[in-house]
């Protein structure tokens, strides 16, 4: 499925996209607490089966309206104009916007609530701390959202010899569809730091020869992610061979191992794939 969705796209400098999308509009089918941490919201809509599953780390763009609109008002183009138009909204009737991961994608007639297709997205809930965390974990079934497809970032070099995957809780469910979607054979090395390890437990990781999950449970569920994993990654022995690298989370984590890997370890850049998902203490937008 995967390969067949990667024939129908484009590379760009970080991302591989759809070659073409628009901007979708779908409704809440249902909300389930699957661990301490995770919310899983399944969303379903007529047109959510014009989005091609490309697995891995395949994220979107969320659209959601804030407390009080009533309505759901989205921007029309899905080309570069989207930005803008959302920006031009009036202030009462403007959704607000956050980046989250297709966890698991079922096609039309094969869905759990419905006829359509379904995306089930899994939230990390941080309490009342972002609208989009209140709203995952308030959200009812009938509610709308929109999602506008970016494809995926996780781009492993054919001749990588192992594969290092580090991440947070926000992360979790890049790793985990990352791990659905691989090939396996060589070793993969995956570091994950969560406040439970039963976040970890819910997610039903894929594994097979060579992969090795190690869940990284903070001391403190409040304390800033980075020391934990970044220790841990350290104490890590790795292949001393051509590797790929795949870094999410909290900006600090992934530039904190990111520089271990590069300045310590000797790494090449260009082996080392790291987005920030989020920022300690600050708003995505
Ligand atoms: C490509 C991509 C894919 C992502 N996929 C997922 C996903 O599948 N699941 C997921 O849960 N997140 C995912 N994220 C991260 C998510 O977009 C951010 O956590 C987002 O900031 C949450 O929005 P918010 O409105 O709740 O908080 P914001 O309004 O952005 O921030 C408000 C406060 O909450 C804090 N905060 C934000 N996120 C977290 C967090 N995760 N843990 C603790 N405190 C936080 C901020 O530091 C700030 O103080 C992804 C991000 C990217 C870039």
């Amino acid at each position: 499925m995967a390969e067949q969705a990667r024939t129908a796209t484009r590379r760009t400098t970080k991302f591989l996209k759809p070659v073409t999308r628009e901007l979708v509009r779908a409704r809440v089918l249902a909300s389930e607490r699957i661990s301490p941490s995770f919310v899983r919201v399944t969303v379903g809509g007529e047109r959510l089966s014009s989005i091609a599953p490309m697995g891995f780390d395949h994220w979107f763009r969320m659209l959601f309206p804030e407390t009080g609109q009533s309505e759901l008002h989205l921007p029309t183009a899905a080309d570069d104009q989207w930005w803008p138009q959302l920006q031009a909204m009036p202030d009462d009737i403007r959704p607000l916007l956050r980046n989250y991961t297709i966890r698991r994608y079922r096609p039309a007639g094969a869905g759990r609530f419905g006829d359509t297709a379904e995306i089930d997205i899994d939230f990390a809930s941080h309490g009342d701390l972002g609208p989009a965390s209140v709203w995952a974990d308030t959200v009812r079934p009938g509610e709308e959202l929109g999602l506008l497809d970016e494809g995926i970032i996780y781009q492993p070099f054919p001749d990588a010899r192992w594969q290092l995957l580090v991440g947070d809780e926000s992360a979790l469910p890049a790793l985990a569809g990352i791990l659905d979607s691989m090939e396996f054979g060589r070793p993969v090395e995956v570091f994950v730091e969560v406040a439970d390890p039963d976040d970890v437990t819910a997610q039903e990781l894929r594994t097979g020869p060579g992969v090795r999950v190690h869940p990284v449970v903070r001391s403190d569920p409040d304390l800033r992610p980075d020391t934990a994993v970044t220790e841990a990654v350290r104490a890590a022995v790795l292949p001393d061979e051509p590797g790929y690298v795949f870094l999410a989370g909290e900006s600090g984590l992934v530039t904190g191992v990111r520089r271990h890997l590069v300045r310590e370890r000797g790494l090449p850049k260009s082996s080392v794939s790291f987005t920030g998902y989020w920022n300690y203490g600050a708003a995505a937008y």
